[in-house]
């Protein structure tokens, strides 16, 4: 089904761009309780940059980071843009055959005949992929330095890795205390690591008990569960392929309408811009859309 502008009462939710699936929808905003943001895309603007190319001995950093901007010129995903931006500097990339990806995992594929894997180190493992022990702690190092990190594995063997960084939306901290004022307690669900994940909660005023990282895409479902198994009502914004599944199980599934079709697909509410103060101003609307018709 395709979204349709509603909250017509007013004719201002689609004036605002914000539309509904169904009338349902406005109940649902009147009960919600609890308000899961994903994290890429959603609080963060989601263009990201690459910071550190890290490359280990016997690899270019050059070598390493084209062999990945050739996979990841296949992916939407926000990493995956930044690192084949980063790669398209130089020459043409050569294309990447036999791509494959896991949303929340990471991509692979063949380069100039050189099989080339990048993501967390899970999809490298589910590749019969191992960093060694002191890989691991340059990688966590990194990490815990709050930036994101990705591996690159060439041939199967850990090459090196990747760091990016992201930026926070202005809109987005005011916006998640709107949400407080209209009674959603914050919580923040990601697939990042957990030093990111801290950082971007308390610049925003989410509370660390409320951070939920390093989180696959059926484990974003599993979360908005608990919360429900746990009393909440749960909204749930986001933007990526990974959020869809959560989207579908939250009370009131919310899109960024800068994100993937299938985000917007599988929401109940989506806002065209991609302002969490729209999603404020979503449910400040609705509620008041119910209130003039009962
Ligand atoms: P988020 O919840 O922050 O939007 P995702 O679930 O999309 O994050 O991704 C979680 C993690 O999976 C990323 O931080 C990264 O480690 C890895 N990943 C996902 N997609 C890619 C990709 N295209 N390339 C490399 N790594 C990826
Ligand atoms: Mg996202």
């Amino acid at each position: 089904a395709t979204p349709t502008a509603l909250l017509t009462g007013t004719g201002r939710g689609a004036q605002l761009g914000i539309l509904i699936r169904g009338p349902q929808v406005l109940e649902d905003t009147r009960t919600v309780d609890t308000i899961v943001l994903d994290k890429t895309g959603t609080i963060t603007t989601g263009i990201m940059a690459v910071n550190d190319v890290v490359a280990l001995p016997g690899v270019s950093e050059l070598e390493l980071i084209r062999a990945a901007g050739a996979v990841e010129a296949a992916s939407e995903h926000p990493i995956a843009q930044a690192i084949a931006d980063r790669a398209a500097r130089g020459d043409r990339l050569s294309e990447a055959l036999d791509f494959s990806s896991a949303p929340g995992g990471g991509v692979r594929g063949s380069v100039d005949g050189v099989g080339v894997t990048v993501g967390r180190a899970d999809w490298l493992e589910r590749n019969g992929i191992s960093p060694s022990i002191e890989q691991s702690a340059a990688f966590s190092a990194a990490e815990d330095a709050g930036t994101t990190a990705v591996w690159v594995a060439l041939d199967d063997t850990v090459a090196g890795f990747i760091t990016l960084s992201d930026t926070i939306k202005d809109s987005s901290s005011a916006a998640i205390g709107r949400l407080r004022a209209l009674g959603l307690r914050p919580v923040l669900l990601t697939g990042d690591n957990l030093a990111v994940a801290l950082q971007v909660a308390a610049s925003v005023g989410i509370d660390a008990g409320d951070v939920h990282a390093g989180v696959s895409p059926e484990g974003k479902v599993d979360v908005v569960r608990e919360l429900q198994a746990s009393g909440a009502t749960v909204a749930m914004a986001g933007d990526g392929v990974n959020d869809a599944a959560a989207l579908a199980q939250a009370d009131l599934g919310i899109a960024m309408g800068s994100g993937t079709d299938v985000a917007i697909e599988a929401a109940d509410l989506t806002v065209m811009g991609s302002s969490l103060a729209q999603v404020a101003q979503a449910i400040e609307l609705a509620r008041r859309t119910l209130g003039t018709i009962k």
